[in-house]
């Protein structure tokens, strides 16, 4: 595996980390309850670009996946994940510490919008944001389809119980690991 480029970015969890505000305030959860409630799921009546601000914030599982270090391969520009989450990312709430001066104490943390659809591929498979770029369903376990955030840890897909904090002495090829998938 020739894996010879770093990528230093980390796709932004603006959503993930809003919606984690939003439930710390309380007021996430009846978010998602009334997701959960509503009829036509937007997410398969809307395009991306079509969705709201909430909407689109509400896709985001908090699974805290895109806030682990990457490494890209530089003949095939496959994207490997290793278990080393960004120095920000509080491995076991799957948070960000310091959100909202993220940008200038992780300058490439990228936020992710419907116009960064060039970093789409390097999101885990199991991402919301990718699965409807791809025109593939959310999964079961997701927070919209079943009505609470506590499904995505229930079915393994966070990364809680896998991710280690990154120092300097950290070899990032030796820490590649394979994301529990969604089959
Ligand atoms: S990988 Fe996707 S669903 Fe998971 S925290 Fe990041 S943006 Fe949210
Ligand atoms: S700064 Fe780090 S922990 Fe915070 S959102 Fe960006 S990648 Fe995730």
């Amino acid at each position: 595996m020739p894996v010879a480029k770093f990528l230093k970015a980390r796709l932004e969890a603006t959503i993930s980390f809003t919606i984690a505000t939003i439930i710390e305030f309380n007021t996430g959860e009846a978010i998602i309850a009334n997701q959960h409630k509503t009829e036509a799921a937007f997410w398969e009546q809307k395009t991306l670009a079509e969705m709201t601000t909430v909407e689109w914030e509400s896709l985001c599982d908090g699974c805290g996946r895109c806030c682990l270090h990457k490494l890209e391969d530089a003949d095939d520009g496959h994207v490997y994940y290793t278990r080393v989450a960004c120095e920000l990312l509080d491995i076991a709430q799957c948070r960000c510490q310091d959100y909202e001066n993220r940008g200038q104490r992780v300058p490439d943390c990228v936020k992710l919008s419907i116009d960064q659809k060039a970093y789409f591929n390097w999101l885990p498979e199991s991402c919301a944001y990718r699965l409807l770029a791809e025109n593939k369903p959310l999964p079961s376990w997701h927070p919209l389809i079943t009505g609470t955030q506590d499904s995505v840890a229930a079915a393994g897909m966070n990364v809680s119980n896998i991710a280690i904090k990154e120092t300097t002495l950290t070899d990032l090829t030796t820490e590649v690991i394979a994301l529990k998938s969604l089959a």
